[in-house]
């Protein structure tokens, strides 16, 4: 059976690209390769560069800056998703931060303040960029952020981070409820480790990495491409009746205690 989707027509806003290895890019290229026209927003002036060239030779794409956790920023943003396509079909969150104390030491001696950071950061922002996108979103739109593991089972080192995707998850069942009844969708996807700038900031991700690598079921990492191939089932109709859940792309890792014998 072959199964082409085709997204011409359709407008999506991605935020959080870095650059070439942001889980954010593995979701947009796919929705670009389909025909989808899409918005990009990034946090501050120094990655416009590296988001320039990955853009170059796209049609009809365009980039704001925006940090998701200014108002002001999110209210420019959306204006201008409105001003490029009059509404909006997917929206694409791909952004979390914690102080790097905050992972280097026990989870216990959290700050306040790295708390409320972190939170505000990677998961508040999701219900903040939802709000903002409510009324661009049309009858069929759908939203897709990214969490891990953590929130479910300790990993070391991964400390308000992990308390941080449990509220993201959560968060994702309220939306879903919340937009549900103008037929939009709200999921998670829970990624296995990827090498990507925010993974790279974690205390121990090469241990983490390997250890994922060696206990995943199909014996081997997720890729970002399969994370892609998850958003674009989620975020198009192909996905159209999943609402509210955190759907896993790790190869299995998370299914596992160790890795089998021999
Ligand atoms: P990434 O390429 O570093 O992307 C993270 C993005 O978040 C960056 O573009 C970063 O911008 C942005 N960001 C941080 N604070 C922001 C703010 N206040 N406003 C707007 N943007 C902000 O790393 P990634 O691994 O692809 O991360 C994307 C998502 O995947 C995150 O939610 C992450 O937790 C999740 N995830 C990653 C893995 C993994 O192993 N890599 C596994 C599961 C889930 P700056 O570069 O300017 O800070």
């Amino acid at each position: 059976m072959s199964l082409t989707v085709d997204l011409s027509g359709k407008t999506a806003l991605v935020m959080g690209v870095a650059n070439a290895r942001s889980l954010g890019w593995a979701i947009a290229e796919p929705l670009l390769a389909a025909g989808c026209r899409v918005g990009f927003s990034y946090q501050g002036e120094r990655l416009k560069g590296e988001l320039d060239k990955l853009l170059a030779g796209h049609a009809g794409v365009w980039s704001q800056q925006a940090d998701a956790t200014r108002e002001e920023d999110l209210a420019a943003l959306f204006a201008r998703v409105r001003e490029e396509f009059g509404h909006l079909d997917y929206l694409v969150h791909s952004i979390a931060y914690a102080p790097r104390p905050a992972m280097e030491g026990r989870f216990i001696s959290t700050t306040s303040d790295d708390w409320n950071t972190a939170l505000n950061v990677s998961a508040y922002t999701l219900v903040s960029a939802a709000r903002h996108a409510e009324g661009l979103l049309r009858d069929g739109g759908s939203v897709v952020s990214l969490t891990y593991h953590a929130s479910r089972q300790v990993v070391p080192k991964y400390n308000v981070m992990g308390v941080a995707k449990a509220a993201l998850e959560a968060a994702t069942r309220y939306l879903a409820a919340d937009l549900g009844a103008a037929g939009v969708r709200v999921n998670t996807i829970s990624a296995g480790a990827m090498r990507t700038v925010a993974a790279r900031s974690i205390p121990g991700f090469s241990g983490l990495y390997d250890e994922a690598g060696r206990r995943a079921a199909l014996g081997r990492h997720a890729t970002p491409e399969e994370v892609g191939k998850l958003a674009l089932f989620l975020l198009s109709d192909l996905g159209s009746g999943v609402t509210g859940q955190t759907v896993y792309v790790d190869a299995g890792a998370s299914v596992m205690t160790m890795p089998l014998p021999g």
